[in-house]
This record gives structure tokens, sequence and C-alpha cells, in this order.
């Protein structure tokens, strides 16, 4: 605390991300990182943007990767938006189209990074709690509201809404923005980007970092109408001019162009979650439906939080969240190759025998 800080900063509560441990030798399955490196492709491409015109600023409009990231989803680049990373499309998505006199509404359970927003633009929120099996309910958002967001598939437990309940809510619901955070849905959730021009409130983001396995670049986007790309626009140029550089912007059209290597590590990362699920009920978990590239589990008798320290020690790293109590019983596990599937496996058996 300090005299020198303006107002706001004595009332905020960051997000806290994953912990980024320092050793190498871990089984790191807590931030939801692809556990394949980016494709061949974006390496080569990024090589060749290490040049001596990184002396010049990058294209302050990111025409080149919008036109890239359009083509990928049969749009038009004053669809998109892009940014350094979805957290920050987010928050400009916050400050530009979610704060309003009534209140934006989320899932109590959901990404965390919501009410750190909520709280940096002094935006009213309202949190709607899910269901008693954790699927989020649309009716549930049939109140007046200032906008809506949530993920799909929902983070942290992964369950994913079908595109019938999507389109439901937007029937529902056409006086507010309604934003889908689409970071994970590249792991077999359906998109709700096809319905972006039958409705101008909704706004779709996507990132970079999970299926594109670009989570160090920092590229995320955000698709809908052009009037909400225009007031995305007016709050990015004024506040950074320059948020996607040279090398981000290279990586990030060749990650959109090579549709071969994002299908293939996909289908990977799908195929380890069918036999990691399949394995950890052997042991007594409870496997939630899962449609991203991480399982929210829990088992039936051993604490989530014990369960995350024993792992600790054998040097896996999972995700556990402490608050709210409905979700302290359970672990956040990132979804690796099947070695370290085996491993994690091998090492809950010793824990639990
Ligand atoms: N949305 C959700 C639901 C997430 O879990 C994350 C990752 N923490 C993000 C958005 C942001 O991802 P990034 O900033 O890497 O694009």
């Amino acid at each position: 605390m300090s005299q020198f800080w303006s107002e706001i900063i004595h009332k905020l509560t960051p997000y806290v991300p994953g912990e980024q441990p320092k050793l190498d030798n871990l089984v790191k399955l807590n931030t939801n990182e692809n556990p394949y490196g980016p494709s061949p492709k974006v390496i080569a491409a990024l090589k060749q943007e290490v040049a001596d015109t990184l002396r010049l600023y990058p294209d302050p409009n990111s025409e080149a990767l919008k036109a890239a990231i359009a083509e990928t989803h049969h749009l038009n680049p004053h669809q998109v938006f892009v940014g350094n990373g979805s957290d920050e499309v987010l928050a400009h998505v916050f400050q530009a189209l979610l704060k309003h006199d009534l209140p934006l509404l989320f899932p109590d359970i959901s990404y965390s990074f919501y009410p750190a927003y909520c709280r940096l633009y002094s935006i009213d929120y309202k949190t709607i709690a899910l269901a008693q099996d954790f699927t989020i309910n649309i009716s549930d958002y049939n109140q007046p509201n200032g906008g809506i967001i949530f993920p799909n598939p929902n983070a942290p437990t992964g369950i994913p809404l079908a595109l019938d309940k999507i389109e439901q809510l937007l029937k529902n619901n056409t006086q507010s923005v309604v934003v889908i955070d689409e970071a994970y849905v590249d792991f077999g959730t359906q998109s709700a980007v096809g319905l972006i021009d039958q409705y101008p409130n909704l706004l779709v983001t996507h990132t970079l970092s999970k299926a594109r396995s670009l989570a160090g670049l920092r590229v995320g986007y955000a698709l809908g109408s052009t009037d909400l790309i225009e007031a995305l626009t007016r709050v990015k140029d004024s506040f950074n001019s320059y948020p996607i550089d040279r090398l981000a912007s290279a990586g990030a059209i060749a990650a959109m162009q090579d549709e071969d290597y994002f299908n293939k590590t996909c289908s990977l990362v799908i195929s380890t979650r069918t036999k990691l699920i399949a394995d950890l009920e052997q042991l007594n978990f409870e496997v939630l439906p899962s449609g991203a590239n991480f399982i929210f589990a829990k088992h039936q008798t051993k604490d989530g939080a014990e369960l995350t320290a024993e792992l600790r020690t054998r040097n896996i790293i999972v995700r556990h969240f402490k608050a709210p109590t409905r979700i302290s019983t359970y672990l956040r596990i990132t979804i690796g190759t099947d070695v370290q599937s085996d491993f994690l496996i091998r090492a809950l058996t010793e824990i639990l025998s």
C-alpha cells in the first residue's frame, strides 16, 4: 500500500496465473499448454523474421494476420480483432462492450480473470450458479443484464455447451453482447463462429496459446460484427498501437495457415484425453465430460489439495482451486503426451495404494 497509488489500485485483487516453475524436469500439467511444439512452419517463419527489419515498428493494424485469421474462419478481416493473447483481447472486450448500468452475468465457476477485469474497470457483475452437475443452464441467463460471458468449453470444468443452446441464448438475449470465450474449443467442442453473421451481438474469442501451441508468443483474437470490432479497435488505439510485434505476427500467420499440423496435434490431444479418462476412472476418479485440453477430476475418497501436494513431490504439477468449496475436491489436469499420462497414472497408483 502506498500513498502514491491511484485509489482503484488499493482495491484490486489481481488474477493469479498457474505456476511457471523454474525446474526443467517436471511433468507440467497445470496451465493447459499444448504438449506438442508449434508447427515447424511457425519456427521457420519466426527465424526468417529475425532480421534487420526488427528496427521498424510492426503494422499497427496487423492486416496480414487478420487476413489469415479471417480466411481460416470464412469471415471478412473487418470481423477480426487481434491482441497480445486473448487475455488482452478480453480486457478490451470488458472495457469496450461489457460495462453498462445493468450487471454483467457469468457463471460462479468460470475463468477467474473475469472478476479481475470487472474490478479493474469497475464493472458491476452478477455470478450465476452452475447446475449441480456443473453445466450451464441458459435459462438462468434470462434476466436483465449488461452482457453475458462464459468460456465454451467452460473452465476449469471442461464441460462443453452444445451449439443449439448457445443459439437459444442468443435468441433470448438480443439487447446486450454475448461473449463466448472459445480458448479451448478446438479440442472437441462446437464453435459458435458460424453464428456471427446472424447475431450482431455475438463476440467469440480465440487464442493461439492452446490448440496452436503458441502460449509463449501471446496472440489471441476476437470475431464478431464490424460494429463490435470497431469498439475494440477504439480501445486498442487508445491503449497500445502495436500489440502484435513482428515476430508474433509472422509466427501466428504461419500457425493459422498450417491446418494439417493443427488437426494432427488436436487429434493426438483428444485421443490421449480419452485414454487418460478411462485410466483415471479405473483408479476411482470421477471425471467431468471434457471438450477441452484438460480434465476436471475428483477422487472418491482422497482430497484434491492432498493429491496435488503428493503429485508435486513426484515432480508432477496439476492445478488445484481452493475456492469455491464445491470444486476444492477436484484436480484440473492438462492433457499432455501419452508418456506423461502414463507417468501420472503410475504416480497416482502409488499414492492411492
Ligand atoms: N480464456 C480462458 C478460459 C483461459 O483459460 C485462458 C488461459 N488462461 C485464456 C482465455 C487466455 O489465454 P491467452 O491469454 O493465453 O490467450
